[in-house]
């Protein structure tokens, strides 16, 4: 915790929460430990910890050893990117999430923007008439709040139904401009949370829900408070109250919080509260919440291009202003959100994968771990138990 909080002295993102002994955080402020130093100690502590936790422990007891190796593993290799050391895309996923992300081909994209095209009502190419057709689900402005607070109160009730949320849990929502993404939750502890709500950029409809799931219920916001409940205050594992952003454990965080939405709303549940309830509260036509999203649906299928946009990137095999185009061509981005992307990556480079890839090894290890036909019931209990676990990307593919 301690080298963590002296990265975090290097690198503003390093510690995206802590709310560990506020001595340390102060003996932390008021000392610089140089980078090469918080490498070797890291370093050290990995040898001391040794590779295996003894056999003869429990399930959790072996996670939380082989959680803490990865994380520090993590740490050395961010530290050593803070000191010049570059990776490829992949490398440096793997050194600070745990996996190795997929790739698709350019003609992979091409076939589903061809999909689209008959999908897409309008005419003209996909990535402007997206855009055009896009603009007609903006929530306007003054509503945003009304339109939030409805879709968080959803998600809250969905989860609450299912998950034993920590007496007195609580976040606040604040609205803020110009950041390079659109939605976060800083937890503070105590299980409370500041989520911020970037609104520089137009809100979609889609964005409510998917923002009160993934910043709120079950997302974030659930996911921090049930390791400070189960890990820090039941087991007194205090390592979990310091959460380093560049690590294994941000993959489960954002994988968790975007399947956290199909868990909170599954099949046509979604659709038909959006229908219902949102649409009416943005002043948005209603008849058409079935066909926004079943290209919603399609539009998903070209996440993973903002990876390959990103890997060509930071590989350096194509400038700033070809991974905009891409984005705009493939992941069907306005110029604007295309921008806001490439910053995002410029920051927080690979972690891009966390999001999709993320959400899709959480979906394949929760349907797996529930069984076949499992009821929704069984999903959530599967899934509120890796909320309250230390396991690996890496457990999650096994
Ligand atoms: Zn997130």
């Amino acid at each position: 915790m301690k080298l963590a909080l002296a990265a975090g002295k290097h690198d503003g993102d390093f510690v995206d929460a802590y709310y560990g002994p506020s001595e340390w955080k102060a003996q932390a402020d008021s000392a610089t430990v140089p980078l090469a130093e918080i490498e070797q100690r890291a370093t050290a502590l990995i040898a001391r910890l040794g590779e295996r936790a003894g056999t003869d422990t429990s399930e959790i007891v072996r996670l939380r050893h082989a959680y803490l190796h990865k994380q520090l593993g993590a740490m050395v290799a961010r530290v050593k990117m803070l000191q010049g050391a570059t990776m490829s895309f992949d490398d440096e996923a793997r050194a600070l999430y745990d996996v190795t992300p997929p790739t698709n081909t350019e003609q992979h994209f091409k076939d589903v923007v061809a999909r689209l095209d008959t999908s897409l009502p309008g005419s003209g190419p996909v990535p402007e008439r997206y855009v055009r057709y896009r603009n007609q689900f903006v929530i306007p402005a003054t509503r945003v709040d009304t339109v939030f607070k409805a879709a968080i109160a959803a998600c809250k009730e969905r989860t609450a139904r299912h998950v034993t949320l920590p007496p007195g849990e609580s976040f606040v929502v604040e609205y803020v401009k110009d950041k390079p993404w659109s939605g976060y939750n800083w937890y503070k502890g105590d299980f409370h949370s500041v989520i911020q709500v970037n609104t520089s950029l137009p809100i979609y409809i889609d964005r409510a829900v998917d923002l009160a799931c993934h910043e709120g219920y079950p997302g974030h916001h659930v996911y921090n408070a049930l390791l400070e409940k189960h890990l820090v205050r039941d087991r007194g594992w205090v390592e979990f109250a310091v959460y380093p952003l560049f690590s294994p454990q941000s993959l489960i965080a954002e994988g968790s919080a975007n399947y956290g939405i199909e868990i909170a709303f599954p099949g046509e549940e979604r659709t038909a509260y959006e229908r219902a309830t949102l649409f009416p509260l943005a002043g948005l036509p209603a008849d058409k919440a079935d066909e926004y999203y079943r290209i919603q649906e399609l539009v998903r299928e070209l996440s993973y291009a903002g990876n390959e946009a990103a890997r060509r990137y930071l590989n350096g095999e194509i400038d700033a202003r070809a991974a905009a185009d891409w984005l705009v061509r493939y992941a069907l981005m306005s110029a604007a959100a295309a921008e806001q992307r490439i910053r995002f990556v410029d920051k927080y480079r690979s972690y891009v994968i966390n999001y999709n890839y993320g959400q899709d090894l959480v979906r394949a290890y929760v349907e797996k771990a529930a069984g076949p036909n499992a009821t929704p019931e069984r999903r959530w209990t599967v899934f509120s138990e890796l909320l309250a676990s230390p396991r690996l990307p890496s457990g999650l593919v096994q």
